[in-house]
């Protein structure tokens, strides 16, 4: 018999509502001393039974539903059912027709908690964000190696979030082949280097692939500066749909070094490319000081606000950018702004864009909401699991 979780009285509403989290302190007792990571039955003060969840002793979020269907077990038949059927879906979106990049496994909307698996080709990275995943690490590398063939699966658990879940951070080789050095990947007949080992996340944005795409069918004669630009992926994007130049910044010396790397690799002009490798805020100021203007601004800022708690900060930050890219647009000029933060919801977001608007004298149109790929589902029930979305917006 599994250890057990009874909850506090009122408590059982998101779970009935299958909201994947329990949070510490919907929980009245814990029966039987499980251990991280360990599958727990979750039951309500009236002795309901409700869902199988895996505990987490440390973290707020105490247990993370595993399955709401009673005759489940969970194990590794059960992991093998959900992963192939995440990766079945990819395979019906026929993303493969555009890339050879795909998140194969997007976490609680894949019904796998704090499960992380992006394919770069021949290797497959996984991220693991909780107790449970940590547990059946192996297992899950087992089946992955079975599901994909891929040569190399690599770990790349080395973020700050796995704090909260007691776990420390890590990163190496699962299983196959050690990965040699950065492999290339061809998204959209882009090509693009990624390094598993050392590159940001797992390697690369993939969220990102749809608006990758659109801004280069809309960058066609126009001045472009690109904010935030990591490997390069709008930049490369737009000069090969056209741009008469574009001016990348990241304060990362690594990724600007590979987005140079990028636009050879593509056979790219490289008098339309230019690199700026600063401080974004800063940076703005500085181009509005020497009066520069564009014709198309990309914002793909970091999470500004991780969690509910930095909303307000996060809110400041984005009006900030937003406001400086509207004053350097010409008129007629787009600007593709981003927020990848689970903490700002769409509406907040459009809220901050049309104060920036407003403070920055400027009358836009927004020409179209953006959104992460389709590898990137949302579980209705979960709608945290909806973190990137954008605008383009048209100035007058
Ligand atoms: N648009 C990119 C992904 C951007 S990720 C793509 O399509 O691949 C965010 C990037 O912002 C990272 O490369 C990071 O190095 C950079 N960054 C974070 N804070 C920054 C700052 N204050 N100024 C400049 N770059 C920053």
């Amino acid at each position: 018999m599994n250890p057990q979780i009874i909850l506090k009285q009122g408590r059982e509403k998101s779970v009935l509502q299958r909201h994947p989290w329990i949070f510490s302190g919907a929980i009245q007792n814990v029966n039987g001393n499980p251990g991280s990571g360990d599958t727990v039955d979750v039951i309500s003060s009236s002795g309901q039974w409700l869902c199988y969840a895996a505990f987490s002793p440390i973290s707020q979020i105490r247990a993370r539903v595993w399955s709401w269907v009673k005759d489940d077990r969970v194990d590794e038949k059960f992991l093998e059912r959900r992963i192939n059927q995440s990766i079945k879906l990819r395979r019906d979106l026929e993303l493969n027709k555009k890339t050879d990049a795909i998140r194969l496994v997007h976490g609680e909307s894949d019904g796998l908690p704090g499960l992380i698996m992006d394919q770069y080709g021949e290797i497959v990275v996984i991220q693991s964000l909780s107790a449970g995943v940590d547990k059946w690490k192996k297992v899950i590398t087992n089946i992955t190696c079975k599901a994909t063939g891929a040569a190399t699966i690599y770990e790349r658990s080395d973020v700050d979030v796995r704090k909260l879940e007691g776990l420390s951070e890590e990163s190496g080789l699962l299983a196959g082949q050690h990965p040699a050095g950065e492999i290339t990947i061809n998204e959209n007949n882009i090509r693009c280097l990624v390094d598993v080992q050392k590159g940001q996340k797992t390697g690369f944005y993939l969220d990102q692939r749809d608006n990758r795409l659109l801004s280069g069918r809309m960058a066609h004669g126009r001045t472009v500066l690109n904010c935030f630009s990591y490997s390069g992926g709008f930049s490369l994007h737009a000069i090969a749909g056209g741009a008469e130049s574009v001016l990348s910044i990241d304060s990362s010396s690594e990724a600007m070094a590979m987005a140079k790397r990028n636009l050879e690799l593509n056979d790219l002009p490289s008098n339309r490319a230019e690199w700026m490798e600063e401080d974004v805020f800063q940076a703005l100021r500085g181009l509005r000081d020497r009066g520069r203007s564009y014709d198309m601004i990309i914002l793909d800022p970091p999470k500004f606000a991780p969690t509910a708690a930095h909303v307000a900060k996060a809110a400041r930050a984005y009006k900030d950018i937003n406001l400086l890219a509207f004053k350097l647009l010409k008129p007629g000029g787009l600007l593709f702004t981003f927020s990848c933060s689970g903490g700002i919801n769409s509406d907040l977001f459009q809220k901050i864009v049309a104060g920036a608007a407003l403070d920055a004298n400027v009358d836009a149109r927004i020409v179209q909401w953006m959104n992460q790929s389709a590898d990137h589902p949302v579980l209705l029930s979960f709608p945290e699991g909806y973190y990137l979305k954008g605008l383009v917006c048209e100035v007058n």
